[in-house]
């Protein structure tokens, strides 16, 4: 079969009513072409694999033409953007299409009497599909509602990218051009990625309504968000809303330490950038490190810094300080919104270090139960690691060259090639022992296959999305696709693809991303 014939959930973020978004078409766009797809995102919708060969693929995913039952809108949101209030935003160039059940929760919802939605038990969520760069809303302010083909392919990639890395984020279905031309500081061509998410409901949705003092619906966002998403937070001690602003908390802290593991600068985290599902969301500047600079600023229009990579853990802990403020009226006891929040710290202390121990090739640690009074206490391999992101620091060693060396060199006991990456190979010498010593404490030989797998051979650097987005606007995606294929399996071998595993180009350092996209 050929036809794509979703299931839509009437339950969905469009049944929480017109104060939440406004309903309206995409604006069509000339000629769209589909430039690229997910497979394994397109099979978990279920997605006729021979959908994708009708013209109708590129004519419904650039919103020119719509699925049967969709009913399209965008949502408003406010937000704190470079730390400044900046009220409302809202979706001025993202349109919903709707919620579609994927093939795990359609038979969820077969065996859950559904006809009565006011007593029904809220469905399993679904995916949201949303078209970016689909045309100019009531949010759009003086923006155009377009995405460029370059930012579109950061955004595609990417997303792909971070999934296939275990990393929590937005997931992108397709990407569609267009030849209509689109003016930024030159002008070119238009595109747009569907993308797909239980929820793009973000912190900035609470902000907005908490701002505007409209209680009834701040806690109608607040009961969809924990029925739909985090059933726990109803029957935890206590208040719920608490439990959520907790539970968020925590998934934001996962997510900062995923991004601090993997070297990961996000470039634009203002409050209507950050996810209540504690996903990654809104590609725009972002960067992985090629060597490791923590004072990296990824966004040239961040002139102070404010998101450097350094900052970022920082900077989200701000931000859910925005999210409690916002949630402040439903919780109604300041000291519980505010250790609901302090939730984040030590959250992110423990997820950071065990991603980093995966890194090193360290077991888990066990959980002891005594409460440690030093990081050294908690864990041995805190300071370790704390010395050794300041050995890499000094000299800008590439970032997951090192790791995929340390590695090897784990395997074999041959560090010379690690050696090899520092211009000071005395500092790494006085480092080495260190490490040896937490191996040899830890009782077994390296887990080499376990930090092969926490070690990517391949990110999306700068240079390789570069690469793919002028192949891409000389009308050639071959190296777009390609660059798809490694990223979606980041840990093996490519042998066809070796130096996209190696040092960044010269050139690669002058390549300059800003919020403009
Ligand atoms: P961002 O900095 O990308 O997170 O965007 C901030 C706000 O500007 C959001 O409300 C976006 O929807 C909106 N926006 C960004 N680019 C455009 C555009 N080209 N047209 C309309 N709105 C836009
Ligand atoms: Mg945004
Ligand atoms: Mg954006």
């Amino acid at each position: 079969t050929t036809a794509w014939q979703p299931t839509w959930n009437p339950q969905g973020f469009a049944s929480l009513g017109p104060a939440f978004l406004t309903r309206l078409d995409p604006t069509p766009l000339p000629t769209p072409q589909l430039l690229a797809h997910s497979p394994d995102l397109a099979a978990q919708l279920g997605i006729p694999a021979g959908w994708w060969q009708t013209e109708q693929a590129a004519q419904v995913l650039t919103g020119n033409r719509l699925l049967p039952g969709s009913q399209p809108y965008a949502t408003v949101y406010s937000g704190h953007q470079f730390g400044v209030w900046a009220g409302q935003l809202g979706d001025g160039r993202a349109i919903v299409l709707g919620e579609v059940l994927g093939e795990a929760q359609k038979e969820t919802v077969a065996t859950t009497d559904t006809t009565d939605t006011d007593t029904a038990a809220p469905s399993a969520p679904g995916w949201e599909l949303q078209l970016k760069g689909a045309g100019r809303t009531p949010y759009s302010r003086r923006g155009d509602g377009r995405a460029v083909l370059r930012s579109s392919i950061r955004e595609f990639l990417c997303s792909e990218a971070m999934h296939a890395l275990g990393i929590p984020t937005t997931r992108a279905l397709s990407l569609t051009g267009s030849p209509a031309s689109i003016y930024r500081e030159e002008v070119e061509t238009a595109a747009v990625v569907c993308r797909v998410a239980p929820s793009f409901i973000r912190f900035g949705h609470f902000e907005h309504f908490a701002a505007r003092g409209q209680e009834a619906e701040l806690r109608q966002l607040a009961d969809y968000v924990i029925d739909r998403y985090y059933p726990a937070c109803r029957t935890a001690p206590g208040n719920p809303y608490a439990a959520l602003l907790r539970t968020v908390a925590e998934r934001t802290a996962e997510l900062l330490a995923h991004w601090q593991a993997v070297g990961f600068c996000h470039g634009v985290m203002n409050t209507d950038n950050m996810s209540i599902l504690g996903l990654t969301i809104d590609y725009g500047p972002f960067q992985f490190l090629d060597g490791f600079d923590p004072d990296h600023i990824c966004n040239h229009s961040d002139t102070q810094g404010r998101y450097a990579f350094r900052q970022q853990p920082q900077v989200a802990y701000w931000n859910l300080f925005c999210l409690g403020q916002a949630l402040h009226p439903l919780i109604g006891e300041e000291d519980t919104t505010v250790a609901a929040i302090e939730a984040y710290r030590p959250h992110f202390s423990a997820a950071f270090a065990a991603l980093m121990r995966r890194k090193l090739g360290l077991p888990a640690l066990a959980q002891t139960g005594t409460a440690a009074t030093t990081p050294e206490e908690a864990d041995p391999a805190t300071p370790v690691v704390g010395q050794l992101l300041q050995l890499l620091a000094s000299e800008k060693v590439d970032y997951p060259i090192f790791w995929r060396r340390l590695s090897d060199a784990a395997a074999t006991g041959q560090y010379d090639a690690v050696q090899d990456l520092f211009v000071d190979g005395a500092a790494w010498q006085r480092w080495l022992p260190s490490y040896l010593a937490l191996l040899a404490a830890s009782g077994s030989a390296p887990d080499t296959a376990a930090m092969h797998r926490a070690n990517p051979r391949f990110v999306l650097r700068n240079h390789l999305g570069e690469t793919a987005i002028r192949a891409a606007q000389a009308g050639d995606t071959g190296v777009l696709q390609q660059l798809q294929a490694v990223l979606a399996a980041p840990y093996d071998a490519h042998p066809a693809h070796n130096d996209w595993a190696g040092f960044p180009p010269d050139w690669a350092s002058s390549i300059s991303i800003s919020c403009s996209s």
